[in-house]
């Protein structure tokens, strides 16, 4: 076995052992261990039990949406891409880079099996042939990880020609990123793995539709493959696990100003005031302050009654939940999110590579006390005005924190402008 470097401690907690079942305390990267823990049965049971359209109805009743953030509904997509004709690829999106989300890491990590599980059900269902991990350049344990894993797949005969004597045929390779946020975006990402420069297509077409070399691509998040393997062990019992319409497991990685900051898993009706209880409460016992949900939104400490569903008042997303309490500073938070999108933006679009530049050097002049009221309202026309002229997620929500920020804790952009960080962090 390889030495693999750089793997975190995470914490990991779970109040419902699905997704985290083998990966809570222990690295289940041996595939004997997983098999012996009945790993690979989901597989066998589709190939054995159902043809593509039984499994299909079966994501369909499960209600899965994309963990990628967007909650898109997987079987919707998945029927978008079956409407094509072949030949059909599978992607799965390990590019996680959003601030804050490292949910994904802890499956590939460590329980790697179930993700490569997960795929080969899925593209028995796409009738796709090759499927693509494209992982994040920052995780090389995680790309080793896999490789090894798909590896040992290929010689116990689950990945490979005629896959478990069926005349089913699947093979999984890994793609390294580069770094690249952006190659987190689904077409950006496929632009990637042709072998050019990582920068977003306009959409439509979408990729369900026209996607790698122009064919019917599926592109899934981590932690939405990891669950095929569930949905088919459970099959309709599936419906008993979470709220009504947002069944199953849900990961949520929590950091910043909590006792254990880690990975943690349970249904869409945790709250989010539960969610922060379950990662032990706020760190030394200070008075919680904001939420910020990656950089897509903020939420305000007497905002945390919603649950973490995808319901138009739940928190959906990747379930990012970065914590900051009293002594933190929203200005100083929000730096270090425009910092990580005037870094990012890929520059095709002028309006987001010229606005995440400027929303950063308006923060930081009330960083170093030189605003005025005039920058609340340049921000606010920036906010306005990026989505605007953007063509990918990155400048739709490149203004997303600083405008949640604005309409929640605009009394400390004041303060600012008056000369007082309320953290007293600043000047
Ligand atoms: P989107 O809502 O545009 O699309 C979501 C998915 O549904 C895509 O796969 C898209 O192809 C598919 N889709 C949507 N409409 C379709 C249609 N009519 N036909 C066929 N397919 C269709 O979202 P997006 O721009 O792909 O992604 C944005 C999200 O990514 C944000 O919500 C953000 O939370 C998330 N994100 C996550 C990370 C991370 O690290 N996990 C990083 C950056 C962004
Ligand atoms: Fe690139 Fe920003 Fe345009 Fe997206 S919106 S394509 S990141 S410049």
């Amino acid at each position: 076995m390889r030495y693999y470097p750089n793997i975190p401690d995470l914490n990991a907690n779970s109040s419902i052992n699905l997704l985290l079942r083998r990966a809570k305390e222990n690295r289940t990267t041996n595939i004997e261990e997983y098999i012996t823990t009945g790993g690979y049965s989901a597989l066998k049971k589709a190939l054995t039990r159902f043809n593509p359209e039984d499994i299909l109805i079966l994501v369909e009743e499960s209600t899965l949406r994309g963990r990628g953030g967007a909650g898109f509904p997987t079987a919707r997509k998945w029927r978008f891409a079956l409407s094509n004709p072949p030949p059909r690829y599978l992607i799965c999106n390990a590019d996680e880079s959003e601030p804050g989300t490292f949910k994904d890491r802890i499956i590939i990590e460590r329980d790697p099996h179930l993700l490569i599980e997960g795929m080969i059900i899925a593209g028995y269902t796409l009738g796709a042939e090759l499927g693509f991990i494209y992982i994040r350049g920052e995780y090389p344990a995680g790309a080793m990880i896999l490789e090894d894993a798909i590896e040992d797949a290929r010689k116990k005969g689950f990945l490979g020609k005629n896959i478990l004597g069926t005349d089913f045929s699947f093979d999984i390779l890994v793609y390294r990123g580069a770094g690249a946020y952006i190659c987190g975006e689904e077409t950006a990402l496929i632009e990637s793995l042709e072998g050019k420069r990582g920068h977003p297509r306009l959409r439509p077409p979408y990729p369900a539709n026209e996607g790698l070399f122009g064919k019917p691509t599926v592109v899934n998040n981590v932690e939405t493959l990891a669950n095929i393997p569930i949905i088919v062990t459970y099959e309709m019992d599936f419906m008993n696990i979470g709220p009504m319409g947002y069944y199953g497991p849900k990961l949520f990685p929590v950091s910043g100003k909590v006792k254990n900051p880690g990975v943690y898993e349970a249904t869409m009706d945790l709250t989010l005031r539960e969610l922060i209880d379950m990662a032990g409460g706020m760190k030394n016992d200070k008075k919680l302050k904001a939420i910020f949900a990656g950089s897509l939104a903020v939420y305000s400490a007497d905002e945390i009654d919603i649950p973490l569903d995808y319901s138009p008042k739940g928190f959906g997303g990747t379930g990012t939940t970065i914590v900051l309490d009293e002594d933190d500073c929203i200005i100083d938070a929000l730096i270090v999110i425009a910092e990580f999108f005037e870094h990012e933006s890929c520059g095709k679009c002028t309006p987001c590579r010229v606005g995440t530049y400027e929303q950063l050097n308006i923060l930081r002049k009330f960083q170093n006390g030189t605003a005025t009221e005039k920058d609340i309202e340049l921000l606010e026309y920036l906010g306005k005005n990026i989505p605007v002229g953007s063509i990918c997620g990155l400048g739709y929500s490149a203004s997303n924190a600083i405008m949640d920020a604005l309409r929640k804790f605009k009394d400390e952009f004041i303060a600012h402008i008056n000369g007082e960080c309320p953290a007293g962090i600043c000047f």
